[in-house]
């Protein structure tokens, strides 16, 4: 049975709506740490991943990737050039936007940049909204990204994410990490000839017919997580932070490994602190450069701290009155609230039911 993604994802938009009266709303009321009820319910039945993976910033994905039709190299040269398509462009991982306070991001119709389209050699189709097919180009070169200033200014996505639309802010990631991965991958890992784009984008096949290697777009799955202990949470922070912020504990998936023993190996390496038991949250897509983060809440059974030789200058056991108290005082700083280090203090925070983690941001 085909999946109507797209209509799933705005069925459960809908109910988001419906049930809190609007997505920002519904931030901040989601699921405790382990062993709490899990009180929040869409259309009666308890918030599943897929809804909370949905509260996180890049994640609401509207798009039909239509799997099938990419592989039709006619049909994918018929999107390309008609004028429902939307092109995306990218240059040096930077996204074209233009406006400065609200962002708009610019998409091009194939007619608006025809002389740069015929030096164009690397594109990804993304897939269908309606009508419209989205497409992500690498602008060709220096001369042409600076002919689109005209357009407005490429900018790094991590740092304007929170000013976007959240769907723009998914399809822009996308582009984003898909474009990376081409040019990461032009020859083959196996026996290093040159490889070629197919399927729209969504494979590259070794050039030497000896090899043939099918290269498949990589996301690379990185754990980050939200320990607690008694009325504490476990922040830490990193040498090239800004001054005060901190956050949750994070770290590479390694060969071999479960994603809970990512856990528990990661918070044992970089705090000295032991895990006991490990809960999955919720997921968003990271492609800075090209990452998936899997988020989880933990326990510690010990609250000693022994920072690691590499990564974190400082870790501390945070109340919420530390917290409180040091964003008021603005000592203490978190997360940008699209990502989901934000979401994992975040449904810590609330979970005592006394205050919002919002409202103390907002107040901060
Ligand atoms: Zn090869």
């Amino acid at each position: 049975m085909k999946i109507k993604w797209r209509e799933q994802w705005r069925a459960l938009v809908l109910a988001v709506d419906r049930m809190w009266g609007g997505r920002s709303e519904w931030r901040g009321r989601g699921y405790g740490p382990p062993g709490e009820e899990d009180d929040s319910v869409v259309d009666g039945l308890p918030m599943d991943h897929l809804s909370r993976s949905a509260l996180n910033g890049f994640s609401t994905c509207l798009l039909d990737r239509a799997c099938t039709s990419r592989r039709d190299s006619r049909w994918l040269e018929e999107q390309l050039l008609s004028d429902s398509a939307r092109l995306i462009p990218l240059w040096d991982s930077k996204n074209l936007f233009n406006g400065e306070d609200a962002l708009q991001p610019v998409f091009f119709l194939p007619s608006e940049i025809e002389d740069m389209l015929h030096e164009v050699t690397l594109t990804a189709f993304l897939g269908v909204d309606g009508d419209v097919s989205y497409v992500a180009f690498e602008v060709p070169s220096r001369e042409y990204a600076e002919t689109l200033a005209e357009y407005g200014s490429f900018r790094d996505l991590k740092s304007v994410g929170a000013l976007l639309d959240e769907r723009e802010s998914n399809l822009l990631a996308y582009a984003r990490g898909i474009i990376h991965w081409h040019r990461r991958n032009r020859f083959c890992g196996d026996c290093g000839s040159e490889t070629m784009i197919m399927d729209g984008g969504h494979m590259r096949v070794c050039t030497n017919s000896k090899c043939g290697m099918q290269h498949f777009p990589r996301t690379d799955p990185a754990v980050i997580v939200l320990v607690s202990r008694g009325d504490d949470c476990l922040l830490g922070r990193q040498p090239s932070w800004p001054k005060g912020m901190y956050s949750t504990i994070a770290g590479f998936v390694e060969p071999g490994e479960t994603l809970e023993g990512a856990v528990v190996r990661e918070v044992w390496e970089e705090t000295g602190v032991e895990v006991e038991s490990v809960h999955y949250h919720s997921s968003q897509p990271w492609p800075f450069p090209g990452s998936i983060m899997l988020g989880f809440h933990a326990h510690a059974s010990s609250g000693e701290i022994r920072l690691g030789e590499d990564e974190l200058e400082d870790a501390r056991w945070f109340s919420r009155e530390d917290i409180r108290r040091g964003v008021a005082e603005g000592a203490v700083r978190l997360p940008s609230h699209i990502t989901i280090a934000y979401r994992l203090i975040e449904d810590w925070f609330n979970s005592d039911g006394r205050s919002e983690l919002r409202k103390v941001v907002e107040r901060g």
